[in-house]
């Protein structure tokens, strides 16, 4: 087998291609083929000493003690000049796909619109040129803006209180467990065990391992949802408590979180919901009514902030009353005088907050993200949101039915889904599999959806169309969904070696893993 035809690709980097893939031969001088442009590495454009920038020689000499810190040698730096740097990331840039390309339908993940609006304000001077030290009197209107998204976060969900700083998902369930953590030390009570169910998402177990507690799973029901009697039959002295994530990662509402959560709560444990698919649910149910002490709310999936390659994540944390008090450091408030605070360590035992268990990040949290998400809460409005809810449902269930007659649909019996569509690779002919239909994506036109998740179903395929998508749009996908499907049932050898126009073949996805080549000396 030869290499493939690209400037970047050497033989010590293994195999580019699927081993049973022909290779093509150069078609073109260049390499680039019309407008599919090819790119090698930053390290293998430039030379050292090439620069974008000149530099005036020294007027004199370093004194010595300046001159210890002269280099001995070149920096390791590509050396570019402006154009071919400009050139290189915006053709590196075409190779990707972005939500402003084209539907993203990863399940779980929330790939939805990012409106403009959003940006704009985020963009303000305002906002963006405040610097996280600038003194406080300077920097009321941004601690408004957060107090003012505190208080929308509580009021969406029906809980007591919310910690702001944590920066993702997958940190805001630290500080939650940690919040647990803190309310079971102050108790006195040594509670080891954490109950997760099996199609938890990744973060969960993990999260709470880190916090030290034992992981014990609990099983899933053949509808897809948490076994009730399984769950009541381990709660006990030993139970911290349990972190159930609802709609599931089947796509599936759990109708029993309340009767858990009373479970729960009897047994002197607490409920942590992983609250990533509160798009379903948002305007429609309140966390706080089905008894959960703390869930985080990924403003980058429910608030349509950037997510992915687009900008960092925000994941506050509502807490209940029980778990409130142990809440991180800082935190806004209002005061008497009408201005919001930064309450800090010197402030807190002054505000009734001494319990707090630490922070979760050195400042406030993510200002951009927060100002973001703000400006969709107030373009929606409460009306606005509860629909973002209904939509996210109905193409969803848009996408289930109309694929269900030619993929299997494990749950599709359990009723409507959420704002996921569930599928595995159950009825497609030997040989093929889900890792052929998502390539298969790839060629025509889609960022593929996401694979083998959850791992309660064998060759999951999790769609989430999102809200942000319009029928016509959702008619297309489900039309090469379709014709993928089709093709995988007539045994289409070609869908095997897929993508067949993308920048790659098929990749190696085991090497690709475990030894990424990451840099120009390809180690
Ligand atoms: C995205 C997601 C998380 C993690 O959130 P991050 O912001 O990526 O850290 C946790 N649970 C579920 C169900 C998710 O979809």
């Amino acid at each position: 087998m030869t290499a493939l035809n690209t400037a970047g690709w050497r033989p010590e980097m293994g195999p580019a291609q699927h081993p049973d893939q022909e290779s093509h031969a150069q078609e073109t001088a260049s390499g680039d083929k019309g407008l599919m442009l090819e790119e090698p590495l930053i390290f293998e454009l430039g030379k050292p000493g090439s620069t974008g920038v000149d530099i005036d020689p020294a007027s004199r000499a370093p004194s010595d003690t300046l001159e210890r810190f002269r280099r001995k040698s070149q920096a390791a730096l590509p050396g570019l000049t402006e154009p071919e740097t400009v050139r290189h990331y915006t053709r590196l840039s075409r190779q990707n796909y972005a939500i402003d390309l084209g539907p993203f339908p990863l399940g779980s993940c929330t790939m939805k619109h990012n409106p403009r609006l959003n940006e704009k304000i985020a963009r303000m001077a305002g906002f963006a040129d405040l610097h996280p030290l600038a003194p406080q009197q300077t920097t009321r209107g941004a601690l408004a803006v957060i107090n003012e998204l505190a208080h929308w976060l509580i009021t969406l969900t029906g809980m007591h209180g919310v910690a702001m700083t944590p920066k993702a998902g997958a940190h805001g369930e630290l500080c939650g467990v940690l919040c647990i953590k803190a309310a079971l030390q102050a108790r006195g009570e040594d509670r080891r065990v954490m109950l997760v169910p099996e199609s938890a998402h990744g973060t969960n177990p993990a999260t709470a391992a880190f916090a030290g507690f034992d992981i014990e799973n609990i099983p899933a029901t053949a509808e897809g949802r948490v076994d009730l009697a399984a769950l009541k039959a381990r709660l006990g002295p030993d139970v911290a408590g349990v972190m159930i994530t609802n709609p599931n990662t089947c796509g599936l509402f759990e109708p029993d979180l309340k009767v858990i959560s009373d479970a729960v709560h009897a047994a002197g444990g607490y409920v942590y919901c992983d609250g990533a698919n509160f798009n379903a649910i948002v305007g429609r149910v309140r966390p706080g009514d089905l008894g959960v002490d703390a869930m985080h709310i990924n403003l980058h999936k429910t608030f349509s902030t950037p997510h992915g390659g687009g900008g960092p994540g925000s994941g506050p944390v509502v807490l209940s009353e029980a778990l409130s008090p142990y809440g991180p450091l800082p935190y806004t408030a209002r005061m008497a005088d009408g201005t919001v605070r930064l309450i800090e360590e010197e402030d807190a035992a002054e505000m009734g907050h001494s319990q707090a268990f630490g922070r979760m990040a050195a400042f406030h949290g993510q200002m951009g993200m927060f100002t973001r998400a703000l400006t969709y809460i107030l373009s929606h409005g409460a009306d606005g949101l509860k629909q973002v809810a209904e939509d996210a449902v109905l193409n969803a269930n848009y996408v289930l039915r109309s694929l269900e007659d030619v993929l299997d649909a494990p749950f599709g019996q359990s009723g409507p889904c959420m704002h996921e569509a569930l599928f595995s690779d159950d009825n497609l002919p030997d040989g093929f599999s889900t890792l052929d239909i998502a390539k298969g994506l790839i060629d025509e036109g889609f960022h593929p959806m996401t694979v083998y998740f959850p791992l309660v179903v064998h060759g999951a395929m999790l769609i989430e169309p999102t809200e942000t998508e319009s029928k016509a749009g959702l008619d297309r996908f489900i039309g090469s969904m379709r014709s993928l499907a089709a093709r995988a049932k007539a045994s289409d050898a070609t869908l095997k070696t897929a993508p067949h126009y993308a920048p790659r073949r098929r990749l190696d996805e085991t090497q690709a893993a475990r030894r990424p080549v990451l840099n120009w000396q390809g180690n």
